[in-house]
């Protein structure tokens, strides 16, 4: 299986290449040659553990590693870091399944796949004989950060650099960052959304000039955010698993159809499950959820991608589009990167059309897409989900429940029961629930009601919803801070600098 650039078919790479450039030269994001098909029934699969399932998954992409490099990565990755054995925990209630994906050492989901990026790109170093250091540049609106550190912390023959957009991230999320512990790691707040510090970060990464000074150096680029190839493929695998153990507990019939709803910003985790369908997974509505940053929900109905204006009723684009802080800060996102993977697919993979979409995406700030394009992609629905809408999801699900979800999934949750309402469709739905309310202890407390003012949130939470506190919770309490850089956009590439001297 070869990797081929979004804006370049003629540019080829092997996985393990792919993982360790992250993005291709050209700015465009890799993509594999064909989409490989389960060679397991899910029948199989479903008498598998949580490790094996992401082998039969894995191996399938990620073609250049042996079995033996493949399974060191898995079993290192997915081990006691995780407070369940299974990894992931399925929360049913009526209709719905929540797939809690927090049970990692961060407790949002990007454990799942940050948790083995780390060995698969040291694998790749090694497999391709890199001299150089590995440079991690990352770009987060709150959770990548924090699980991109945890999984590259001292880990040898990689440096891990973190950008987060300094009044853009809860205070949870920001305290786990600088607190953040290692030789190797270093967290710089900007001046700016995270839209910016993701360009900034992009813009590195295609200055030829400073790739070459730094490689002068000893240093070559990579990434850990979801345009790396090696973070998405991990995510396609909790969906497998996912339907594997809804088909052993009898909750579906083999073959059965369910719905997958992702609260979405970059349009990774939505797209893993578009690629878990493509696998062969009975997938049969993908709703995309946003918060009031609807962008997609726009795109989606419309066939018009704008980052500058809102649709209105009439399906015009009129207004100004602002970005907003929301309750939910890891879709505050107006560039959804991700989505050039799926424009890719739906041009039938011209690359030269998707470089020309993207072109004006930058150039004027919106594209459309043809007729045929939309056509194909009738496996989409999307909503949003104001913030009224997501303090109210989460204050019926624990009215109804006792269940307390965060403001992400309860994006998801109040999307889809909208979705549900007036579309019909009855199938069973999966929603990703992609963070624990510890994380987001002042919102969640606001929307349940209670006083959400003060220090000990989380323990007044934790009275609330009997779940008992993860460690990733308790150790922040005495925990350092360790980094207080703040700069502006345009200083990024001397905080580079100055990190890497
Ligand atoms: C990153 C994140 C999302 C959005 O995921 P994408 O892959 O960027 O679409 C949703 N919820 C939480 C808690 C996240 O950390």
């Amino acid at each position: 299986m070869y990797y081929k650039s979004t804006r370049n078919n003629a540019l080829r790479y092997t996985a393990s290449e792919a993982i360790l450039k992250g993005l291709s030269d050209d700015g465009g994001l890799f993509m594999p040659e064909k989409l490989p098909v389960l060679d397991k029934s899910l029948k199989e699969l479903a008498e598998m553990d949580y490790r094996a399932v992401a082998y039969e998954v894995m191996k399938l992409y990620l073609t250049d590693y042996t079995e033996e490099e493949l399974k060191y990565c898995i079993d290192h990755a997915y081990d006691d870091k995780f407070d369940t054995e299974d990894k992931v925990v399925l929360h049913r209630e009526g209709n719905a399944c929540y797939l809690e994906l927090f049970h990692g050492p961060t407790i949002a989901f990007k454990d799942m796949a940050l948790s083995i990026l780390p060995y698969l790109m040291t694998t790749a170093a090694k497999k391709n004989e890199l001299k150089e250091e590995i440079v991690i540049l990352t770009a987060t609106s709150g959770d990548t950060g924090k699980a991109a550190l945890a999984g590259f912390a001292d880990v040898p023959g990689t440096r891990i650099m973190v950008f987060y957009p300094k009044d853009g991230v809860s205070k949870i999320q920001e305290k786990q960052m600088v607190t953040q512990k290692g030789g190797n790691v270093r967290v710089v707040g900007i001046r700016g959304n995270f839209d910016d510090a993701q360009n900034g970060v992009k813009a590195m990464f295609n200055d030829k000039e400073l790739r070459d000074e730094l490689k002068n150096r000893g240093y070559v680029f990579s990434s850990a955010n979801s345009i790396n190839i090696g973070r998405l493929i991990p995510q396609i695998v909790y969906y497998v698993y996912a339907y594997t153990k809804l088909l052993k507990e009898a909750v579906i019939a083999d073959g059965e159809e369910i719905n997958i709803c992702v609260p979405t910003g970059n349009f990774g985790n939505i797209l893993a499950a578009y690629f878990a369908k493509q696998l062969g997974v009975p997938v049969g509505r993908l709703v995309c959820a946003s918060n009031k940053n609807r962008v997609l929900t726009d795109f989606f109905k419309s066939g018009t991608y704008d980052k500058l204006h809102e649709m209105d009723d009439k399906g015009e684009f009129t207004e100004k589009r602002e970005f907003m802080l929301t309750s939910s800060p890891s879709m505050d996102i107006l560039i959804s990167s991700n989505l050039e993977r799926l424009i890719y697919l739906i041009c039938g993979e011209d690359d030269f059309k998707c470089a020309a979409l993207m072109k004006s995406l930058v150039r004027d700030g919106s594209y459309e897409i043809d007729e045929s394009m939309r056509g194909k992609l009738k496996d989409f629905s999307a909503g949003f989900a104001d913030e009224e809408a997501c303090a109210a999801a989460i204050k019926k699900i624990y009215e109804e429940d006792s269940y307390v979800i965060d403001p992400h999934t309860a994006v998801a949750a109040a999307v889809y029961e909208k979705y549900g309402a007036e579309s019909g469709d009855t199938r069973k739905c999966v929603i990703a629930s992609t963070a624990s309310p510890y994380k987001f202890p002042e919102a969640v407390l606001k929307a349940l009601g209670a006083d959400a003012q003060g220090e000990e949130l989380t323990d007044r939470l934790h009275e609330i919803s009997k779940v008992n506190l993860p460690a990733a919770i308790t150790e922040l309490k005495n925990a350092a801070v360790l980094h207080d850089t703040v700069c502006d956009t345009d200083e990024m590439k001397e905080k580079v600098r100055e990190f890497l001297n």
